[in-house]
């Protein structure tokens, strides 16, 4: 069992704080849905679990399995089991995914042939050609391509914790469904723990949340089950945002 625990986690970058007193428990097997409007702070908080440079915690914590993330290298947090599929996947020129996943697999098996057949399968299944392994990682690919590609390494790997930001975004109606299906059944065969960021609930037709938070202003201002995830796609964040509250009075008042 494994367990990302975010206790009153205040960032800032230089200019603003950003996270305000986020609380969030993700365990083994449970999915986490997180929504809310742009610019409130969702991907500031993937990238300050995954410990991106020019973000400072300010206060709270970070822990997985009880160890302290907070001012740990990146790489150290992957070691530790946490896997971050970025909004902006980056392209790396000069090393190619197989490269990266090939190392990382041979790190735990040092069967060769194993490795290649489970990576070709993987990557067959998720609709993934052979030669977009072979190039730069997500160089010249789409935006869907690159989230077929993240997720490829999300499979191989084997985090117990994994992030993901907009999976969703840039992936075409049939990627959509063959992505999610192989993280929901990662949370079920493998005991992934899944916060995944998304705007739309057809994601989360394959993904299921087990608990749907609503992000505003850089903390969780309601939680639930999956139902809530589609009365914000239908009703929007209106509700839950402060300076709606100030137009609906003014409205009152004029
Ligand atoms: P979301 O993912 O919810 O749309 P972000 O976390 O990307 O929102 O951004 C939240 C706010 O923080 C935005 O106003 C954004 O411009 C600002 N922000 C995020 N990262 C930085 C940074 N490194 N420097 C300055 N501002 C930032
Ligand atoms: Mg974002």
């Amino acid at each position: 069992m494994a367990d990302l625990v975010i206790k009153n986690l205040h960032a800032r970058t230089e200019s603003a704080e950003i996270l305000s007193g986020v609380n969030l428990t993700v365990r083994s097997g449970e999915v986490h849905a997180l929504m809310g409007p742009n610019g409130s702070g969702k991907s500031t908080l993937s990238h300050v679990l995954m410990g991106r440079p020019g973000y400072t915690v300010t206060q709270g914590e970070i822990t997985l399995d009880g160890a302290n993330l907070v001012g740990l290298e990146t790489w150290e947090r992957a070691n530790l089991g946490l896997f971050l599929v970025l909004q902006y996947p980056v392209e790396i020129e000069g090393v190619s995914a197989s490269n990266i996943i090939e190392a990382s697999q041979l790190s735990q098996n040092d069967d060769f042939d194993e490795v290649l057949r489970h990576v070709s399968q993987e990557a067959e299944n998720l609709g993934i050609p052979l030669d977009h392994l072979d190039r730069g990682v997500n160089l010249d690919l789409s935006g869907g391509e690159k989230k077929r590609l993240e997720t490829l390494q999300l499979v191989t790997l084997k985090p117990s914790i994994a992030v993901l930001d907009e999976l969703d975004s840039g992936l075409d109606v049939d990627g959509l469904r063959v992505v999610s299906n192989r993280v929901e059944r990662l949370t079920e065969e493998d005991g992934l723990g899944v916060l995944v960021i998304t705007h739309y609930s057809r994601l989360l037709e394959e993904l299921k949340p087990d608990f749907v938070h609503v992000f505003v202003e850089g903390k969780i201002v309601a939680s639930g089950d999956s139902s809530l995830a589609d009365e914000l796609e239908s009703d929007g964040y209106e509700k839950w945002t402060p300076s709606t509250e100030t137009s609906v009075s003014l409205g009152g008042l004029s």
